[in-house]
């Protein structure tokens, strides 16, 4: 690998205006690749990634076979996401080798490990451009990079010698500012408020390859939504590893809750929503604000993890059940329905049968209306992988199934509440299953099913509930 600093390079804006002169030469415009994969913040940044290589003169294409330049934008949350960006590296690599003039680049949270960079630079040598968690705006830096090499190096006898690749993988503190986006969505759109995480939960990688808390400035926060907003988006999702604790590093006086009540000001037709939160973060503050501000979605997502103090200990969440009991109860107190939806590890390291039944007891305490679990998956690089687990995965499983079952219990006693509500729904498509019914999401973020036209996706629209099941509503439309 061959690595490359900002500092080494020229300008972004000079790289971009360079390509764009190179690519204008070609006799038909080349075309690029963007996938990503992982969490809504990976999404947005892919999203960034795209609107940088339209502005350097690229098409974009979604057959991969079409494309001269292929973007893989990476996620490290899960060692199997690994293995799948891996084994996708893998199955195109016969596209490098009938067209050694197309570009690959890899970039984001899994290319940021240096073990990672090695074995791409090992076994995956035809991948030629490797950025970690670098701001975006590096990406052009890199291309005009190997651009310019291979025009000083040209192919020899008609065949084009194999070159290192070119890489960033600092972590730096800069925040992608005034960056555009190639949106996939007409309506919903993602605006990340802050970058990186201090938190150090002991299963999660985000810290050592995201780095520290940044927070962007409310203002330009502010400038962003309202564009957004103005040019017809009817929900924006406000993206950070733990938007509860935004501010914090911020010179002026300004906190998420004073952030929602901020851009709750801005005049229009729409829903702010967030994730994610930490309950560490969360706080009366932030539950007023949800509850004051007309566009804030009536939803809170507050992954608890476990219902055991000791299991939540050694995953370093930094609250205890009682706590986290406190916060429902503050919320329950002011809107006793409010929507409350969760993530939960079942077995984690040294996860004993009463810690597991504690959290069941959680769950059957708070009744959250909708539930995100997953088997603990051990990630090499965090303080978790290296605990004893001497829990067999028949038995994770097994309790796994218990949780679950005992969650669509309570959803299907949870649901039978909006059974006869009259509810604003933002559509967002057609059903899958359902021909002739549309989908959507009310504020509560429930997902609920009606009929009605195409036409309406990307509008909100009023829906009579008539129906309730364990994950869906069925309603229909007031006015068609
Ligand atoms: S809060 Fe914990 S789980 Fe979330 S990104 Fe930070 S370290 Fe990871």
């Amino acid at each position: 690998m061959q690595e490359l600093r900002p500092t080494d390079l020229p300008p972004t804006a000079d790289c971009i205006r360079s390509i764009q002169s190179w690519l204008s030469g070609y006799p038909a415009q080349p075309l690029a690749y963007v996938h990503s994969f992982g969490c809504q913040l990976n999404v947005a940044e892919g999203e960034q990634l795209s609107a940088l290589l339209t502005e350097m003169g690229y098409g974009m294409t979604e057959d991969v076979t079409q494309a001269s330049l292929i973007l893989y934008h990476t996620c490290a949350v899960r060692e199997n996401a690994e293995d799948r960006v891996f084994g996708t590296l893998g199955s195109i690599k016969h596209l490098k080798a009938e067209n050694p003039d197309l570009i690959l680049c890899v970039t984001g949270c899994m290319s940021a490990q240096a073990s990672v960079a090695e074995k791409l630079a090992a076994s995956y040598p035809y991948v030629d451009i490797v950025l970690g968690t670098t701001p975006v705006c590096r990406l052009p830096q890199l291309l005009y990079a190997h651009m310019q090499r291979r025009q000083t190096a040209p192919p020899a006898g008609g065949k084009r010698k194999t070159l290192r690749p070119l890489c960033d993988l600092h972590t730096d503190t800069d925040i992608p500012e005034g960056q555009q986006s190639l949106r996939d969505s007409t309506f919903r759109a993602s605006v990340p408020i802050m970058y990186g995480c201090n938190n150090f939960c002991t299963y999660c990688i985000v810290p050592y390859v995201r780095g520290r808390e940044r927070s962007r400035h409310p203002a330009q926060i502010c400038e962003e939504v309202q564009a957004l907003v103005k040019a017809g988006y009817r929900e924006i999702l406000l993206l950070g590893q733990n938007v509860n604790s935004y501010g914090h590093d911020l010179p002026e006086d300004t906190d998420f809750p004073s952030l929602l009540r901020e851009l709750d000001r801005i005049p229009g037709d729409y829903w702010i929503r967030f994730m994610s939160s930490h309950p560490k973060d969360a706080t009366p503050a932030l539950f007023d604000a949800i509850l004051d501000c007309k566009h804030v979605a009536k939803h809170l997502h507050l992954p608890v993890q476990s219902g055991s103090d000791a299991i939540l200990d050694r995953m370093n969440r930094r609250y205890t059940v009682a706590q986290y009991l406190e916060k429902v109860a503050y919320l329950r107190e002011r809107v006793p329905d409010f929507s409350l939806t969760t993530d939960l590890i079942v077995g984690f390291p040294g996860e004993t049968e009463e810690d597991f039944a504690a959290t069941l007891s959680l769950v059957e305490q708070v009744r959250f209306d909708n539930m995100y679990s997953f088997i603990y998956s051990r990630r090499t690089g965090t303080k978790a992988a290296d605990m004893p687990d001497p829990v067999t995965p028949q038995e994770k499983s097994r309790r796994m199934q218990r949780l679950l079952s005992l969650q669509r219990e309570i959803a299907v006693e949870n649901n039978k509440r909006f059974v006869g509500r009259v509810m604003r729904v933002l559509c967002d498509g057609e059903s899958r299953k359902s021909p002739g019914m549309l989908t959507g999401r009310s504020t509560e973020n429930m997902l609920v099913e009606f009929p009605g036209t195409p036409d309406q996706i990307g509008s909100f629209v009023t829906v009579t509930i008539t129906a309730s099941h364990s994950g869906m509503l069925d309603g229909i439309q007031e006015t068609a």
